[in-house]
């Protein structure tokens, strides 16, 4: 998201170096409001219901697309209690314990995934932001290379699961595309005066 003009004055921002970026701010004496663009947190759930892992399809996504139960933090609320809320929501579902899985990016959408697997109970009902679930036993389980899908790989991994990538495109298997982080380029990039 790109503001042109300064949400707290009304000014029209402009690009200035700040903080080792391009950022867009205001340049009016008394506001000095910065656009810092920072990522927003989403949680994500790895719901576990009966002995499987249940995968929902967006009603605005394309065909045979299926993900996690995903959703924004709302202010005031813990991460645990919110992606319990959001499983509430999407399909009527209720948590008994949730532990967190980890933090994934999501650079695309500026944003950043905090996965949490989620054991639930209940009747299952979707909203209308969802068109159609499905489950799948662990085993059988398939994995889309993004966020969300690292999230279901490493939990699958801890569980001593099979680790199967596929192509969303193609539908085809692909090689693991979880890689680690290389941190040689900030050590380059970061020079502090000794
Ligand atoms: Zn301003």
């Amino acid at each position: 998201m790109q503001y042109r003009f300064c949400p707290q004055c009304g000014a029209p921002l402009e690009v200035l170096p700040l903080s080792g970026r391009e950022r867009h701010a205001c340049v009016q004496s008394e506001c000095g409001f910065v656009h810092w663009n920072n990522p927003l947190p989403v949680l994500a759930a790895v719901v576990e219901y009966e002995g499987k892992l249940l995968l929902a399809r967006n009603a605005a996504w394309p065909h045979k697309m299926f993900a996690l139960v995903t959703g924004f933090l709302e202010r005031d609320e813990t991460p645990e209690f919110g992606v319990a809320r959001e499983l509430k929501e999407e399909t009527n579902l209720d948590t008994e314990a949730v532990s967190l899985i980890g933090v994934y990016e999501f650079m695309r959408k500026n944003e950043l995934i905090i996965a949490y697997h989620v054991k639930a109970y209940g009747n299952i009902a979707l909203s209308e932001e969802l068109a159609e679930y499905k489950l799948v036993a662990p085993e059988d389980m398939r994995i889309w290379s993004a966020g969300t899908g690292f999230a279901v790989a490493d939990w699958l991994q801890s569980r001593g699961y099979p680790v199967r990538f596929f192509d969303r495109q193609t539908g085809e298997d692909i090689p693991d595309p979880r890689r680690p982080s290389d941190f040689s380029v900030l050590r380059a990039s970061l020079q502090y005066p000794v």
